[in-house]
């Protein structure tokens, strides 16, 4: 198969800095898309997938899920997009697209879909690589339509943090008459508190750090509860309907689980592993409470969700940064110091 060598950026262990290397994209075929990537956004997956955290990790990793570009190139099949349109790819890139999940628009629950970054490349062989690079070849079917009044640096998080927590927001049915809380103050929960209210919801913040309460207010939060403080935490027991925990690493949900209403959910997002402590069962059955879980959302969805914020001008807080600054953005995340999504401006890569 043709192909393109293209500057990216990845590394090689997960001990390695992310440095400056080649990597091959296919030329397109029939319903491809080539895309010049203008902005991509740091999700702390990531990070966890270049440092192998997740323990399923392929070198080289060259990360980046939550893309903004311009179309620089179609395949002959392909009719929904023409070159110089601006559009977006997010977590993943194609699916097997006969299952049940994938007739359902859910292709995200699909056995066989395939990950920007990290799955199987069933075009180059080897494994696909991410955004963190000048330019991306994907499917048609699998690229979204940007809103044309947004920021394309802001909208760049929706791909990934902004349709995470807005598929468990559409699925557990948030509206104008719900409390919902969110755990944790980074890029996914940033984006949780602008979606919860601008659907209307009545949202509280858990966090462990004082220094974020009037940043959380400023992004639609109505309360903020330091998750350190168990007066606190005992005011906030029985209250909500829908929380969406964001947490990166293993963390006692039991408290959580004592904050939701009657019939509450508590949706985890963020930690994928056993739970430490464990969970105990007596709150659950006193309030016939449910402990879920919650991965990305599918193409429509995602699509949906682009279009909601381009009628309620909803984008994320970036802090914009070159692709050189990657490694020192990685420790920062590690900090919890983010405000509220890095997202590179990738015209720094042909540097
Ligand atoms: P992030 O920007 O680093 O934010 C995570 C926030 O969680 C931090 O700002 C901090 O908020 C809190 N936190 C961090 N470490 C903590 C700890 N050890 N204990 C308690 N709280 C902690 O990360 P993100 O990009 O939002 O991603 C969050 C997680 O979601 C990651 O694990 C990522 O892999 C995962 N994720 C899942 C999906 C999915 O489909 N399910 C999609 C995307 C990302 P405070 O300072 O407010 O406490
Ligand atoms: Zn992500
Ligand atoms: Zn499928």
């Amino acid at each position: 198969m043709e192909v393109k060598s293209v500057k990216a950026f990845g590394n090689t262990s997960p001990e390695a800095d992310l440095k400056a290397m080649a990597i091959n994209r296919r030329m397109v075929t029939l319903k491809d898309v080539e895309i010049d990537i203008l902005y991509c956004g740091v999700c702390h997956s990531d990070l966890h997938f270049a440092k192998n955290d997740w323990g399923m990790s392929e070198y080289p990793v060259v990360p980046g899920h939550e893309i903004v570009g311009k179309v620089t190139r179609v395949g002959d099949g392909v009719s929904k997009y023409q070159v110089g349109d601006l559009v977006a790819v997010g977590c993943l890139v194609d699916s097997c697209r006969t299952c049940n999940n994938c007739k359902e628009d859910l292709e995200q629950y699909c056995s066989e879909w395939i990950a920007t970054y990290g799955g199987p490349d069933k075009h180059l062989g080897s494994h696909t690589f991410g955004g963190y690079s000048e330019s991306i070849v994907v499917d048609e079917d699998f690229v979204l339509r940007l809103p044309d009044n947004l920021d394309l640096a802001g909208i760049a998080p929706v791909l990934c943090a902004g349709i995470t927590t807005w598929s468990p927001l559409q699925h557990w049915k948030v509206g104008k008459d719900s409390t919902v809380a969110v755990v944790g103050l980074g890029g996914l929960g940033h984006m949780a508190i602008k979606l919860a209210a601008a659907l209307g919801a009545h949202v509280t913040l858990f966090s462990r750090s004082t220094n974020k309460i009037e940043d959380a207010k400023a992004l639609g939060a109505n309360e903020v509860i330091i998750s350190t403080e168990e007066s606190q935490m005992e005011q906030a027991m029985g209250k909500f309907d829908l929380i969406i925990d964001t947490v990166p690493y293993a963390h006692d949900l039991n408290p959580y689980v004592g904050t939701l209403a009657t019939n509450g959910t508590l949706v985890v997002v963020g930690y994928l592993g056993p739970l430490d402590p464990m969970l105990v069962t007596v709150p659950l059955i006193m309030g016939r409470k449910t402990v879920a879980g919650s991965l990305i959302g599918g193409i429509a969805e995602t699509q949906e969700l682009l279009d909601f914020c381009g009628k309620h001008n909803i984008i994320s807080d970036v802090e914009v940064i070159n692709i050189q600054e990657i490694n020192e953005a990685f420790q920062r995340m590690l900090k919890s110091d983010v405000h509220y999504r890095f997202v590179i401006d990738m015209k720094s890569i042909k540097k």
